[in-house]
């Protein structure tokens, strides 16, 4: 750290301290003067600096926090996927078609699925749904008869009807079984209306696969049919002369898999069981290899779990090469192969945009050179501790250290020393911590009991945003998404920091952060200026965070914001969605806002008939309550900037 000041920093340096061509794929590049750009186009040079979208939204009145959207890199991806597996299909000589299909549970907004069904067309891109409600949305925007759709979930008649309806309107819509006990209700429903149904079949493969979401794949898995289960709808099948309906097969060993092999393997094994659908005597035709296409979120391309240890062309070469190579084997034609990637289809696309409110960091306050003679005796012992600490005797101090710092606290909790004395304590106490923060790169084997020292100095970055609403994986499963400045990249980070935000919950912070030997705890960030805004950026959010997210201490959804970057690289804010209002959320968990509003001004007469407030105070007080109910849930920044004194960049305490 310390050496880093020495030297001039450069741009490249922070390429490399935030891991952005790593994790970045390709879409993200740091410009000389320092800050982020996006590179929509890789390799033709266009960039647009994330600063300057920054102050187009706040020109138009859109504060932060704020969820970016760029366009451009949901294209970007459904064509590199299609591009991908339709090169393996040429090299390989596969004789079957790829037709992706996006799982719409990964992020459900209706510009997403919009924009899906637009670019997806010329790709035969279809959707895969999980829920009535999930059909219905996804129904809104088919249109292509070549595109898939695949019904997965548990489902009642209505959503049997509505999948039956749609083969008959001519989609591509595939019944899949999850329980066997759909399949009687299908057939009931099918003979009703007089649809031939095309039926899917889920199995559980015995694969189970590293990562999160290992338990979601195997026999224990709560989704698909066991091969006992697979047997009992055959014979029912046949017994019907429907065998010619079944005519694709589906698994999903779960999402963001990190390790290829275990894709290879579960590949092969369904491909086996499509064989033997096959010479069952049904239809077949589709291979469904379900979602699990991993995005390298920490940029090291291993098989940790938050990354994936393959590339995006191994992964199509290597499904491609083991579908064909098992039906060959069995003579069957080449099945058309179906992923349901969501994860890596939507992740890039978004950006969360959010500024630092405050810091707050240890304060390097000055030790006293003397003691009082009454001030208790650990004091006096904390400070010799302090006085004699050397690079020998650095476990020894901490030891010391915590022992004196204990004692203080013991004593104040009995009444024996005064606020005075437990605050110096307290200031000897971390000068001890600090100097052994400082003197410990020197050693060479550090004890592994002072290992995390230098964490107790971090400083804490207060942002504007809540993890709970906008980042909620992060909280729920410690899941990492990179983040960074998006400016003044050309500064050499000073300061080693975790993220809180604005929520009071102890949970709302984030203090694990990418990098690609491991799990950083601290970020290096720049030391913030004085009413100078500072910027950060959580990056790879498109996927699975929007609606998992909830509304902890009241904080909404955040305003969004869709760009569309031109090749001559102009863009144009395409959508802007403002975000929760106060009244919004309130009305969420059912408060009624015109009722709400009548209680306040119930009170605030109350105030006026008893004395306390004056009529026009009680008119100013209402109309705050107002705004405030209006207002986005968030803090609003900037506003007061022509007082710097007021700012709410504040960043007073501690600089
Ligand atoms: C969640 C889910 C997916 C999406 O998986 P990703 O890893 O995000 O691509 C695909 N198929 C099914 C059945 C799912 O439940």
């Amino acid at each position: 750290m310390r050496s880093r000041n020495l030297e001039k920093w450069t741009v490249e340096r922070s390429v490399e301290l935030y891991g952005v061509d790593n994790w970045g794929g390709g879409y993200f590049k740091i410009t000389p003067d320092g800050k982020l750009g996006i590179t929509p186009f890789p390799g033709k040079g266009v960039c647009v600096p994330i600063p300057s979208i920054i102050s187009g939204l706040q020109e138009r009145g859109l504060g932060l926090p704020v969820l970016l959207r760029i366009e451009n890199l949901l294209d970007a991806q459904i064509s590199l996927l299609h591009d991908s597996f339709a090169s393996a299909i040429k090299a390989l000589q596969y004789s079957g078609e790829f037709r992706g299909v996006y799982p719409v549970k990964v992020n459900q907004q209706q510009q997403v699925l919009e924009e899906i069904s637009k670019v997806g067309d010329r790709y035969n891109h279809g959707y895969e749904v999980g829920s009535k409600a999930e059909l219905i949305a996804a129904l809104s925007f088919l249109k292509n008869p070549k595109a898939c759709l695949v019904c997965n979930g548990y489902k009642d008649r209505d959503y049997i009807d509505l999948a039956l309806y749609a083969c008959k309107m001519g989609f591509l819509c595939f019944l899949v079984l999850e329980m066997p006990s759909e399949l009687p209700l299908i057939l009931d429903r099918a003979k009703a209306l007089g649809i031939k149904p095309r039926i899917g079949v889920r199995i559980k493969v015995s694969t189970q696969a590293g990562g999160h979401w290992a338990e979601s794949a195997g026999d224990l898995s709560i989704f698909g049919l066991s091969t006992a289960e697979v047997v009992d709808v055959l014979d029912l099948l046949r017994g019907q002369s429907m065998l010619d309906c079944v005519q694709l097969l589906h698994f999903h060993l779960g999402s963001q898999i990190p390790n290829i092999r275990d894709i290879r393997t579960a590949v092969h094994e369904a491909t086996r069981m499509y064989a033997e659908l096959a010479k069952e005597g049904c239809a077949m035709g589709f291979l469904d290899l379900g979602g699990g296409l991993a995005v390298d979120y920490d940029g090291s391309h291993t098989n940790y779990a938050s990354s994936r240890n393959y590339s995006l062309e191994e992964y199509c070469t290597d499904i491609v090469e083991s579908v064909m190579a098992t039906v060959d084997e069995h003579d069957l034609p080449h099945p058309h192969i179906i992923t349901e990637s969501g994860r890596a289809t939507v992740a890039y696309y978004s950006v969360l945009l959010f500024n630092v409110l405050d810091v707050s960091r240890l304060e390097n306050r000055t030790v006293p050179q003397t003691l009082d003679e009454e001030d208790p005796e650990a004091i006096h012992n904390l400070l010799e501790v302090y006085n004699s600490l050397s690079l020998k005797n650095l476990q020894e101090c901490y030891n010391d250290a915590i022992y004196y710092r204990d004692q203080m606290r013991q004593l104040f909790r009995l009444g024996q020393c005064s606020l005075r004395q437990r605050a110096m304590s307290d200031t000897i106490f971390w000068a001890v911590i600090r100097n052994i923060a400082e003197k410990l790169p020197e050693m060479k084997n550090p004890p592994s009991a002072l290992k995390d020292v230098d964490l107790a100095l971090a400083s804490i970055y207060y942002c504007n945003m809540s993890v709970f609403q906008s980042l909620p994986d992060a909280w729920a499963i410690g899941h990492l998404f990179p983040i960074m400045p998006v400016h003044r990249l050309d500064e050499c980070p000073e300061e080693q920091a975790i993220l809180a935000d604005i929520t009071c919950d102890s949970d709302g912070k984030l203090d694990s952060f990418i990098d690609i030997h491991g799990v950083k705890r601290v970020l290096e960030l720049h030391s913030v200026k004085p009413c100078e805004p500072y910027y950060l950026g959580a990056f790879l959010v498109g996927a699975y965070q929007e609606t998992l997210g909830d509304l902890h201490n009241l904080f909404g959804d955040t305003n969004v914001v869709s760009v569309r970057i031109n090749e001559d690289g102009t863009y144009d804010f395409i959508r802007e969605l403002e975000g929760d209002s106060v009244a919004d959320v309130l009305s969420y968990v059912e408060f009624e806002p015109k009722q709400v509003l009548e209680n306040f001004r119930k009170v605030a007469e109350q105030g006026v008939r008893t004395g306390k407030i004056s009529p026009q105070e009680r008119f100013m007080i209402m109309r705050a309550y107002e705004r405030g109910m209006r207002g986005y849930t968030y803090l609003n920044v900037g506003r007061d900037c022509d007082n710097p004194d007021a700012c709410a960049t504040g960043l007073t305490s501690g600089l």
